[in-house]
């Protein structure tokens, strides 16, 4: 059955992301894939086994489901899943079972990951997490020492992967001294534990804006989540890289297109409210065009009035509120739109295209709540 609007996810801009992000990376440093959001909104299943395709072997996702998801849809098991957040403790089971990796970030995921790893006689996979100065998850500067030495005291059954901590902002140089503070702390915990191991576990901290903005966080691994999907975290962060690189050249492409089609056109009288409410009145006789597309499909209820849309390659205004299922666009000044016409709401058509972070400068919606709110129901077909 056909739904009243589609994503199409561009196989090429995966290819030319991918690349990028690889050679801007340093020769050791391993480039984890981070698809938590159903891979920020572009579908683990059709995102993932591409990524794959185009050399990725190490993916991060915030929670089990996800993992499981993802196992599930990759070709091959020579991958490394790390999920940075929730686990249930039968989800653990699950985990270890599987050699999925997890953040080990307070003591009784530590000792249950011990318990499950004895009971079903196999390695649990961990990564210390420590806290730095986000304060959300991660064990103390004080705690890390006894941590250390509870996980050595048990390597048969638990190996410690790596230490990780995450920044609190990089994207943003209002926070460039809380980073600097948590880089610092960082330093000084990896050079603690360095001369508490005798194996050597991976240190990872930077995520896309640190990668870009301060490339010596990239250590051995670094997680990158909005930079394989075609977009700087924030402007401020792709014009560091413009001034750095000395270019004007975007290196990344946008990898999702969110179409629909006109599904019905009528001619309203001048002096008439349009839809629900009193949010639009017509100056002038007005032509709209229906387009079968509303909030449950992601599409923001605060684009009412504000959203732009293209048809015929050319940009028209939502007017009105969005629906739950429908909106309206002022097509009066266009006299060949018709029924069935293509609508473009993220992407290219003709010479006109509709950014996603056009949806930051008209409703401050930053590009990750954007495509992390695609709903995962709507059709994914994958393009050239
Ligand atoms: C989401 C996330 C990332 C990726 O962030 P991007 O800004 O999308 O690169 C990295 N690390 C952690 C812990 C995350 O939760």
């Amino acid at each position: 059955m056909n739904h009243t609007s589609y994503i199409e996810i561009s196989e090429s801009a995966i290819q030319n992301n991918i690349d990028f992000i690889k050679q801007f990376l340093g020769d050791e440093t391993i480039f984890s894939s981070v698809v938590k959001g159903n891979a920020y909104g572009h579908g683990i299943n059709i995102y993932c086994p591409l990524a794959y395709k185009y050399g990725i072997r190490h993916f991060s996702v915030s929670d089990a489901h996800e993992a499981y998801e993802l196992k599930s849809c990759l070709p091959n098991d020579d991958v490394e899943i790390m999920i940075m957040g929730m686990i249930e403790n039968d989800q653990l089971s699950w985990a270890i079972n599987n050699n999925i990796s997890f953040y080990v970030f307070e003591e009784n995921r530590l000792k249950n990951a011990l318990f499950y790893a004895k009971k079903f006689k196999k390695t649990a996979q961990i990564h210390i997490e420590v806290e730095t100065g986000m304060n959300r998850t991660g064990f103390e500067k004080s705690q890390i020492t006894s941590i250390i030495d509870f996980v050595k005291s048990n390597s048969k059954f638990l190996k410690l992967k790596s230490v990780c901590s995450h920044l609190a902002g990089a994207e943003s140089i209002t926070n460039y001294k809380r980073i600097s503070k948590q880089r610092k702390n960082f330093k000084l915990i990896k050079k603690e534990i360095k001369q508490h191991v005798n194996s050597s576990p991976l240190f990872h901290l930077a995520s896309s804006a640190a990668t870009i903005r301060y490339p010596k966080t990239q250590l051995d691994l670094v997680r990158i989540g909005i930079l394989q999907f075609g977009y700087f975290p924030t402007k401020e962060i792709l014009v560091h890289y413009f001034n750095k690189e000395k270019t004007f050249v975007n290196p990344l492409k946008r990898i999702v297109s969110w179409k629909s089609s006109v599904m019905d056109i009528k001619v309203v009288k001048s002096g008439e409210f349009i839809g629900y409410g009193t949010s639009y009145f017509t100056n002038e006789e007005t032509t709209i065009a229906i387009i079968p597309v509303g909030y449950s499909s992601g599409y923001n209820r605060l684009l009412s009035n504000r959203g732009k849309v293209l048809i015929n390659g050319d940009r028209f205004n939502v007017i009105g509120t969005v629906n739950m299922n429908m909106m309206a666009v002022d097509i009066t000044h266009n006299k060949n739109i018709k029924k069935g016409d293509e609508v473009v709401l993220i992407g290219s058509q003709k010479e006109k295209e509709i950014t996603v972070s056009s949806f930051n400068d008209s409703i401050q919606l930053i590009n990750y709540e954007l495509l992390t709110r695609l709903p995962k129901n709507l059709p994914r077909i994958i393009t050239k």
